[in-house]
């Protein structure tokens, strides 16, 4: 049973970016027949407002995206992320890390901390060297050597707070998600999660990685560079955009399930 996702991380209301990932994941769940949940990624609560969440979930009725059983809340999740962790601990897949911020440096983890530390700010999973691969239905094989270009990445994070990465991994696992759809934002971030299905021996999803909505200035559209919300624009104008930016010529969702089939689903 095909089982899809939007995940919003409510730090704002709803823009086009948002609102492309949001048609998108809809689209594939009802073209495939399946279900579509909505899951509100507020584990970085130090950014997340209630208000948004609930902005959110209004925006999506008023845009006809009905969603599929309860809501899911991240920061209600605690527990489940815990037992994640204790099970890499366990296995010996995470490692306790005294780095600040500036020691573990911008890019690549060195490894610091793997033979032991002092004082635990923070845990990382263990990255063996091995490249991880996987086949993006919109862009086809993409290939990351998580060891040499990102290295042990964090799972609890210093302030407290556990990470998106460890985070989505137990979610879309115990909620059985298949397919995964969403921005290409998220793509380098796909192999991380990879590792961490197979560590916590989950099955890995299906993925689709669309592309993103570019503001005027190149950069993506986020919440935080102040997007316009889609609220503040006409919804027909709004869904219009967020279909012709999936490459879609259909106006309204429900033609748009059967081009979405067509060029998705059919035949694949
Ligand atoms: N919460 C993430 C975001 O809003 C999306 C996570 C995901 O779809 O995996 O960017």
């Amino acid at each position: 049973m095909y089982r899809g996702r939007f995940a919003p991380s409510p730090t704002g209301p709803l823009h086009l970016g948002s609102l492309v990932a949001a048609v998108a994941s809809w689209l594939d769940a009802r073209a495939h027949g399946g279900e579509w949940l909505v899951r509100m990624e507020d584990v970085d609560e130090p950014r997340c407002k209630q208000i948004w969440a609930d902005s959110i979930l209004q925006t999506l009725e008023r845009f006809g995206l009905e969603w599929d059983g309860a809501v899911i809340v991240q920061s209600e999740r605690k527990d489940a992320y815990q037992a994640a962790l204790q099970r890499l601990k366990d296995g010996r897949m995470a490692y306790g890390c005294a780095c600040s911020r500036k020691e573990a440096g911008e890019g690549r983890y060195p490894g610091t901390c793997r033979q032991g530390c002092a004082q635990v700010r923070a845990w990382r999973f263990l990255v063996e060297d091995e490249a991880v691969s996987f086949e993006d239905r919109w862009r086809g094989r993409f290939s990351q050597d998580v060891g040499a270009e990102v290295g042990d990445f964090v799972v609890l994070r210093a302030d407290g707070y556990f990470a998106y990465q460890l985070a989505v991994v137990v979610d879309d696992g115990e909620q059985g998600v298949t397919d995964v759809v969403r921005g290409a934002d998220l793509l380098d971030s796909t192999p991380r999660q990879i590792l961490l299905q197979r560590a916590l021996g989950l099955p890995t999803p299906r993925y689709l990685h669309h592309p993103l909505v570019m503001g005027e200035d190149g950069d993506k559209l986020s919440k935080q560079t102040q997007a316009r919300a889609v609220d503040e624009m006409q919804a027909d104008v709004a869904l219009a955009a967020a279909l012709g930016f999936l490459e879609l010529d259909s106006r309204t969702l429900e033609a748009a399930v059967e081009e979405w089939r067509n060029r998705w689903v059919k035949g694949r």
